[in-house]
């Protein structure tokens, strides 16, 4: 049985309550391990030991040593790659091949490339006049904002949670972390990291627990905590948004989204349906960044329908290591809020395509989170499952006429996070990519990410971007300073 300690001042802690909850094999179902539950007194004393790190060696270590700090722990996150590997599949039970390219990897990636932005980030003056002749010379320089709170969500858990404490970290703050409660192992495992290669104690603070009236809200609202970075629903978004409110600290958010992909005439149909594979129905359909709502060239719609309905039939489900490439969804609950918009689907006259309920894998597998990749067309656009993120391996599939048409179809959504389009005219390419309401905007692909780029969402998708420099805006402060000449 695995045991999930918080993390705290370098330490591994039970708490002081004693409580703990399972922690459950999507797969199938079983107790993989228990995780000990955090409450209030947890949070202060990850927040106080936050705090007395930036007081102490971590606000007073030179800048290249704290990055070259967080170069080792990217290399020892490689080193020990096969057990953050198994951690990450036992919590989420996703696709070996999948976690190993992208999971684990973008773990480690994200020190590295946030350290390299930090040591290399430009420095802002300016020489001014001053009425006397003499002048004045301003500059900025940038401090660390303080103490970070992180709440992650589960679906790529030490991708999303390094995300934030990459950076973090980098430009001088202490994190506490609160993951979700379903995926409690790579973060607990990065902690022994952080020991490993001299982070101070206090630095890196872990404590597991629930959101509302539990370890999230407790670290939302704690004093200490300078600003919050939230992945996760928009719900939870604006329940933290409150909770910051009263003492106004900063927050940024990346939520959730119902992102359009726009398949025209000219693309080149197998490539668009492979890219379409895969942010469909990749990671179970749990990737903010998904394709929900697809809209295709009526002159090329029956050709994507039956190619991407044949590509769905083809995935192999099945536990992490099986030679699978579709795994569970992360929980029942999840399963349930997944399959009852499968239903709606069908109550609002929608055709089901493939798919649309649950696989039958088996004895050993009945109990776990499974469900089939779905796709539904001839859906109006006011459906529930085209207006609301399923967050499962679903999508609508609608033809369209025109591009001025399907822009509004794309754009006819509370969300804004991001958009695919597929079409070998470039200058269309353009037009289109620069009418399109969201965040980000792949043409021919989906999910390529340069970690120097600007990522969130607009809408309801977010608030802020992160990635390269636009990480150091949330995460220092800028403080100008004038001297007289
Ligand atoms: P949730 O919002 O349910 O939970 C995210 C985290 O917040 C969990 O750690 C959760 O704790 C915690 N939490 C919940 N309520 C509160 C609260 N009141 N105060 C503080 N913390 C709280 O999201 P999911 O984990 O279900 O993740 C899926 C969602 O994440 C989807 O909507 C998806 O679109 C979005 N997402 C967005 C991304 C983006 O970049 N825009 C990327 C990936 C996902 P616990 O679960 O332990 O209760």
């Amino acid at each position: 049985m695995r045991e999930y300690m918080h993390f705290i001042n370098g330490e591994y802690t039970r708490g002081s309550s004693g409580k703990t909850f399972d922690n459950i094999n999507p797969c199938d179902g079983s107790v993989l391990g228990q995780v000990h539950e955090g409450g209030q007194a947890e949070i202060d004393a990850a927040c106080e030991a936050a705090r007395a790190a930036m007081k102490g060696p971590w606000g007073s270590m030179p800048m290249n040593e704290r990055l070259d700090l967080l170069h080792k722990v990217a290399d020892r996150i490689d080193e020990r790659f096969d057990e953050f590997l198994e951690a990450e599949c036992a919590d989420t039970g996703k696709p070996v091949e999948l976690a190993s390219h992208i999971d684990i990897p973008r773990g480690a990636a994200n020190f590295r490339v946030f350290a390299d932005v930090v040591r290399n980030v430009p420095a802002e003056s300016f020489r001014m006049d001053t009425p006397d002749g003499r002048g004045a010379l301003n500059y900025a320089i940038r401090v660390p904002k303080g103490v970070v709170g992180v709440i992650a969500p589960w679906n790529l858990p030490l991708l999303l949670m390094t995300w934030k404490v990459g950076p973090a970290l980098a430009c001088g703050n202490a994190v506490v972390v609160k993951p979700s409660e379903e995926t409690p192992g790579t973060t607990t495992l990065l902690g022994d990291v952080m020991n490993e290669v001299g982070v101070p104690k206090g630095v890196f603070n872990v404590v597991h627990g629930f959101g509302p009236n539990s370890a999230g809200e407790f670290l939302t609202r704690h004093k200490q905590v300078d600003a919050i970075t939230f992945t996760g629903e928009t719900r939870t978004g604006a329940a933290i948004m409150k909770a910051c409110s009263d003492r106004i600290a900063d927050v940024s958010f990346e939520l959730g989204g119902k992102n359009p992909g726009i398949f025209f005439e000219d693309c080149d149909v197998d490539n668009a349906v492979s890219v379409a594979m895969r942010s469909c129905f990749g990671n179970c359909g749990q990737v903010c960044l998904g394709t929900e709502r697809i809209y295709v060239h009526r002159s090329i719609f029956d050709e994507f329908v039956d190619k991407l309905a044949a590509g769905a039939k083809r995935l192999k489900m099945g536990p992490p290591g099986s030679g699978s490439n579709l795994g569970p969804l992360i929980s029942r609950q999840h399963r349930d809020k997944v399959l009852s918009y499968y239903q709606k689907a069908v109550d609002e006259g929608a055709t089901v395509v493939t798919g649309g309920g649950v696989p039958d894998l088996g004895e050993a597998l009945e109990n776990g989170s499974w469900v089939e990749p779905t796709i539904w067309t001839g859906l109006s656009e006011d459906a529930a499952v085209i207006r609301e993120e399923i967050f499962g391996p679903c999508t609508h599939v609608r033809p369209f006429d025109d591009e001025d048409e399907v822009i509004a179809l794309a754009n006819d959504t509370d969300y804004g996070l991001a958009a695919t389009m597929h079409t070998r005219d470039a200058l269309r390419a353009h037009r289109v990519a620069q009418q399109l309401e969201a965040g980000l905007i792949w043409v021919n692909e989906w999910f390529l990410r340069d970690l120097r780029t600007p990522f969130g969402g607009s809408k309801m998708s977010g608030i802020g971007r992160e990635g390269g420099v636009h990480s150091l805006e949330f995460y220092t402060e800028m403080r100008n300073i004038c001297i007289k000449l």
